[in-house]
């Protein structure tokens, strides 16, 4: 042997398979405990300064037995999450993961695969997935799509393809100094924030995106929008996108999806559909009705990580025109181009978003949707708009609680209001509940400010929710509110 290779080359394999396989199954074990047990943890509890320390400890130089990283791991990291898989989380809007798609990402990890394309099984997974989502939100045939890290991307690429079809110009070459006329996109007051980001990222600026006022239900006004069209045109804009709400996030909200189809096509705009909480619906036996007209949409985001419960992250984009999509991000370089035969044929999805190594989110949601069934999916949706509705009707019917916004599916608007306080006095004791209910580890609700009125938010995106879940927060909710209401009175005195 030569000097060079007098020593075995190193591989981060390990030495002992048998020993790996071992420990593999304690993760698993402990894995599947974790999730069994999840009701009795508190949802959530902050981290003593012991451990935050430990996230400040330095580059590890020297090797450590596997063994010991794990147990630092199940120490330090896992009493400490988020609290989103655990039945009595309702805050901002997340799904609550599972055990299948859990097991999907390990999977996917161990195969490694990079779906930025190329002929292998990942990558005609991941084609069949966006079929399955076309299927579901009842796009036609031929609608193109990408997964993407979650819902803002997902929005973002939609926008992208909106302002590149609507600019009149090739923006690619050119760019936003190209226009002949500054592009205008559309959406309700109610609009998440991921698309002030977009058209910020778009080069359009945030003044591009005009924000109309939206009804009594919070749903954009469709006719106010129409004179916002017509003005900005006679002004020498270019309305280019209009940007529905299926599903808005502060209260749920669905816009007239028909109505704006309608709009978009006589004025000749690109209709987006903003779907990451609701497009779902769209499988939900009772819940469709609420959705009508999904199927209009030129493109649409939609979110597998909430209302399928795929572990984070997967987002979904759909374009309904294919070259349209392809369009807008396509760009060969050499050391890509396709080869007629081998891994190098075949599709590169690349060319579908701004990535080009990208993750196998496509198996999470691929293993879920063959092990239950997309009927059952359906029905989680309805199960959580009833439970909405269980917790709507006890915050109407409470005299110390108050429903703040109508409730169309899973997201209640609500505050304790004992009566005889002001705006800023409720909201400091609305708070307090919220944070009190936090640190006790027994639900984690978020807050809004609907209207100038601060209220509680709970968003039941969840499968594991019971109705006694429900009830449990209402009796902490008037408890932790009898409870702070003198102080809170004084400190508004
Ligand atoms: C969650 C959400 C988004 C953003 O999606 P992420 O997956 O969090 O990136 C966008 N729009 C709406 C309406 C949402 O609820």
């Amino acid at each position: 042997m030569d000097a060079v290779h007098a020593t075995a080359e190193e591989t981060l394999d390990p030495v002992d398979w048998h020993e790996t396989a071992t420990t593999a199954h304690r993760v698993v074990d402990d894995a599947v405990a974790y999730l069994r047990d999840m009701r009795m943890r508190p949802v959530w509890r902050d981290m003593p300064a012991g451990v935050r320390e430990t996230f400040t400890e330095p580059l590890p130089r020297e090797p450590q037995p596997m063994a010991e990283v794990l147990r630092t791991v199940s120490e330090n990291v896992m009493p400490y999450p988020m609290g989103n898989v655990h039945p009595r989380f309702w805050a901002w809007y997340m799904g609550s993961s599972n055990m299948t798609g859990a097991l999907a990402d390990f999977l996917a990890a161990i195969q490694g695969s990079n779906l930025g394309g190329g002929n292998h099984a990942a990558v005609l997974m991941e084609r069949q997935v966006i079929e399955w989502c076309r299927q579901m939100v009842g796009l036609p045939a031929g609608a193109s799509g990408t997964l993407t890290s979650g819902g803002s991307m997902a929005n973002l690429l939609a926008l992208t393809v909106a302002r590149n079809v609507k600019a009149g110009i090739d923006i690619r070459e050119e760019g936003v100094a190209g226009l002949p006329r500054p592009l205008r996109f559309y959406g309700s007051d109610q609009i998440h924030s991921c698309h002030r980001k977009a058209v910020e990222a778009l080069g359009l600026g945030n003044r591009a995106l005009r924000r109309i006022a939206s009804d009594a239900e919070f749903r954009i006004d469709v006719s106010a929008l129409k004179a916002a069209i017509l003005e900005d045109r006679a002004a020498g804009l270019l309305p280019a996108c209009i940007i529905a709400n299926a599903g808005a996030v502060n209260t749920g909200a669905v816009d007239d999806l028909e109505a704006l189809a309608k709009l978009a096509a006589e004025e000749d705009l690109w209709l987006h559909v903003d779907g990451c909480i609701g497009a779902l619906l769209a499988i939900a036996p009772r819940g469709r009705q609420l959705v009508k007209g999904l199927e209009h949409a030129d493109s649409l985001a939609l979110d597998p990580h909430k209302w399928l419960h795929a572990p984070f992250d997967v987002g979904c984009c759909l374009v309904r025109e294919a070259a349209a999509h392809r369009g807008a991000f396509a760009a060969t370089p050499e050391y890509l181009e396709p080869a007629s035969r081998g891994l190098a044929t075949g599709h590169w999805l690349y060319e579908l978003g701004l990535q080009t190594s990208r993750g196998f989110r496509a198996l999470k949601v691929w293993m879920s949707l063959k092990e239950h069934g997309v009927e059952k999916f359906g029905r989680l949706i309805d199960q959580n708009i009833d439970q909405a509705g269980h917790l709507a009707r006890q915050a109407d019917a409470h005299p110390l609680l108050r429903l703040m916004a109508p409730v169309v599916i899973n997201i209640v608007c609500f505050r304790y209001d004992p009566g005889g306080m002001d705006e800023q006095a409720l909201k400091a004791l609305n708070i307090e509940i919220m944070l009190r209910l936090q640190e006790n580890g027994t639900a984690v609700l978020s807050d809004t400010t609907l209207r100038g009125s601060h209220c509680l938010r709970a968003a039941i995106c969840n499968h594991r929710t019971r109705y006694e879940d429900i009830d449990l927060l209402v009796a902490e909710i008037l408890r932790l509110g009898s409870q702070l209401e003198p102080q809170s009175r004084r400190a508004a005195g």
